[in-house]
């Protein structure tokens, strides 16, 4: 007979990215029966990062590489991992209901929301539409389909920046196109991209649209944010870092959410739900990083027990 699927967890953690996967560690460690939930692959945003030299222990770590790691981690005290997107959570008198697209429901005496953030839009002309065509948002996913080309991306950030450099190691040439006249990413990052030969930046400049022919990208079309001044660049590729939005549509009814969409939460990792807990990017915070992502997910993963263990 096949073995009929477990439903009822001691906690449930949505997201399994650098936070979701500690806070699995931390409760399976502690004894507690823990799910991780996600709607693909482990490993979140690592999965879109080409190389990561700011997470302790590390000198350079592919994101990749790191997912993988920290899943072997995350499981070895028996957290089960399963797909699905978490469509929502309903409380039920002391427990959590989550429903998934798959349509499963599984039911939680405490839930961590470890969703963590997607990639925001630039929301222009021709972006939807040559999606996949040329247009990207994962230079480690797609940065091999262009070879040898000329690729233009889009933001000033870290991701742009870093991602830059990463698609140089491909590109002939990589143009960020940055809407102000200057970069918000890190100094660092920015003193090495200076000194790529293969990274242009251009500044003051928005893109206003994205052209191509009947089968992939050609360009965009730009605009010049001093001057007014509108032009045409040729690319192979968009690659878009403009930052990034969170991931809560599913827990807008449970009043745990800050005006832009991000959890709130204490210094304990605690919602204003009791026994729903939160960590990483998609909290309120003034860091995104692994290693903070991480730290939330180690308090959060002990703090459950904790909760837990109040309500017997
Ligand atoms: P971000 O820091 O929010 O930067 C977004 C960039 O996109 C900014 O330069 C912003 O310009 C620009 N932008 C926003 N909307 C735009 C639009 N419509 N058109 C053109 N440009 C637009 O996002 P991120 O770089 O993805 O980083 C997200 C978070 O992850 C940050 O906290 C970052 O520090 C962190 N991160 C850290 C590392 C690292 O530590 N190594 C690596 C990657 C990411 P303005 O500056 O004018 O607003």
């Amino acid at each position: 007979m096949a073995e009929e699927k477990k439903t009822n967890y001691d906690v449930v953690v949505i997201g399994a990215g650098p936070g979701g996967m500690t806070a699995a560690m931390y409760a399976s460690r502690a004894n507690l029966s823990v799910l991780m939930l996600d709607r693909g692959i482990y490993g979140g945003n690592l999965n879109n990062t080409a190389e990561i030299e700011n997470y302790t222990g590390f000198k350079s770590v592919k994101g990749p590489d790191l997912a993988q790691q920290m899943y072997e981690g995350a499981t070895q005290f028996g957290a089960d991992y399963a797909y699905g997107t978490v469509e929502k959570v309903e409380l039920v008198g002391d427990e959590k209901h989550l429903t998934t697209d798959m349509g499963d429901t599984f039911v939680a005496k405490a839930v961590v929301i470890a969703t963590g953030s997607d990639q925001r839009k630039l929301a222009v002309p021709g972006e939807a539409e040559f999606s996949g065509r040329g247009v990207s948002y994962c230079a480690v996913c797609d940065g091999a389909f262009f070879k040898g080309k000329n690729l233009i991306v889009v933001g000033g950030g870290d991701s742009a920046v870093e991602e830059g450099g990463y698609l140089t190691q491909l590109a002939n040439k990589v143009t960020v196109l940055v809407r102000r006249d200057k970069l918000r990413a890190q100094p660092i990052e920015q003193e090495k991209a200076f000194k790529n030969p293969k990274l242009e930046f251009v500044y003051n400049t928005s893109v206003t649209e994205i052209v191509g022919d009947d089968t992939k990208v050609t360009g965009v079309k730009t605009v010049n944010n001093v001057t007014g001044e509108t032009g045409e660049m040729a690319a192979d590729g968009v690659f878009i870092y403009v930052g990034n939005v969170p991931m809560t549509a599913p827990f807008k009814g449970l009043g745990i959410l800050d005006d832009k969409g991000w959890v709130k939460t204490d210094d304990k990792m605690a919602t204003a739900v009791p026994g729903i807990f939160a960590v990483g990017d998609v909290r309120d915070t003034v860091l995104r990083q692994v290693a903070t992502a991480v730290g939330d997910g180690a308090i959060a993963g002990q703090q459950v027990y904790k909760y837990l263990d109040s309500q017997k």
